[in-house]
């Protein structure tokens, strides 16, 4: 694992390095899982690199994979959605992005809460995306709706 921190913001070397820095959220629930976000449209090795749309504060999100343009929204965002814009690295403002979901599995069968996170291809920041709670839903309809 490799963590550096550049003017301040965080940055990994690769998707691993994403899902160690959810699974350690400051002020955040306890994370018990982490799962990496592919592409479904795709046999074996299926790819991750993708774009993202998603709102903080609504706790929506929609990835779209930039191989093959096939679009998965995030747990129910699409009965909500709103339209928000599309991702960009703060840091260095490309938009292609290794997305992880960080889940808190209290009792190991249920997810009460799940964050988004994203991983920039290009200069390697890591940003959380969006945040949402989840009614003790059973952790395989949770990974279902990733
Ligand atoms: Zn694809
Ligand atoms: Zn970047």
């Amino acid at each position: 694992m490799v963590m550096r921190s550049v003017a301040g913001a965080r940055t990994g070397e690769d998707v691993e390095d994403l899902r160690a820095w959810l699974g350690q959220l400051d002020g955040a629930p306890e994370v018990h899982e982490t799962v990496v976000l592919h592409c479904p449209a795709h046999g074996e090795d299926p790819p991750i690199w993708a774009y993202v749309e998603a709102d903080a504060g609504a706790g929506l999100a929609r990835r779209r994979c930039l191989a093959c343009g096939t679009a998965v929204h995030l747990l129910d965002s699409e009965a909500r959605w709103n339209h928000p814009p599309m991702w960009a690295c703060a840091g260095c403002g490309h938009s292609i992005a290794e997305l992880a979901a960080g889940l808190s599995v209290p009792d190991g069968e249920h997810v009460e809460w799940v964050a988004l996170a994203a991983r920039c291809v290009e200069c390697g920041r890591l940003a959380g995306l969006t945040d949402v709670v989840v009614d003790r839903t059973p952790l395989a309809e949770v990974l279902s709706g990733l």
